[in-house]
């Protein structure tokens, strides 16, 4: 179990030190930005969605460790899954991270998720960790209002 940790540390500080799919997207055609003032972790997120697929994302902005490497896990996972798999991405994230609801195993990618899954015993940890994914989501439901972990 302590390899596992470790295991799972490692990928998460190799995540944050070199972020995957970040900067800014200059064809994206979704944007939105997310802010979690307990920690104080932003993001931006931008997407460019072709037919309802996930054609490219990436993201920027300034966070700690988990929001970073949430981030940087998320854009790798949804690249080129549509619309409809992000949602359900997002729903077994948050089963995961919360320990409410069931996380859908079956996902192809959901073992790159599960490196967050620790943050599980942090409650302040879990917005760090979910951020991303509630602002990619509001990007993908074209909302304009930016997002917050606090409402
Ligand atoms: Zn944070």
């Amino acid at each position: 179990m302590s390899d596992l940790r470790e295991l799972y540390q490692e990928v998460i500080f190799d995540h944050n030190r070199s972020p995957r799919n970040f900067g800014k997207l200059d064809d994206a055609n979704r944007t939105a930005e997310g802010y979690n003032p307990v920690c104080g972790d932003q993001v931006k997120l931008y997407v460019r969605v072709e037919d309802g697929v996930i054609k490219d994302v990436s993201f920027d902005g300034q966070g700690c460790a988990i929001s970073t490497a949430s981030a940087s896990i998320m854009t790798e996972a949804l690249k080129g899954k549509t619309e409809q798999e992000a949602e359900t991405y997002f729903k077994s994230f948050q089963a995961l991270v919360t320990g409410e609801g069931e996380a859908d195993d079956s996902l192809e990618e959901m073992f790159k998720l599960e490196v967050l899954g620790g943050v599980r015993e942090f409650p302040m940890r879990v917005k760090c960790a979910t951020l991303p994914w509630h602002t990619i989501n509001a990007a993908l439901e074209n909302k304009s209002d930016s997002v917050t972990t606090e409402k």
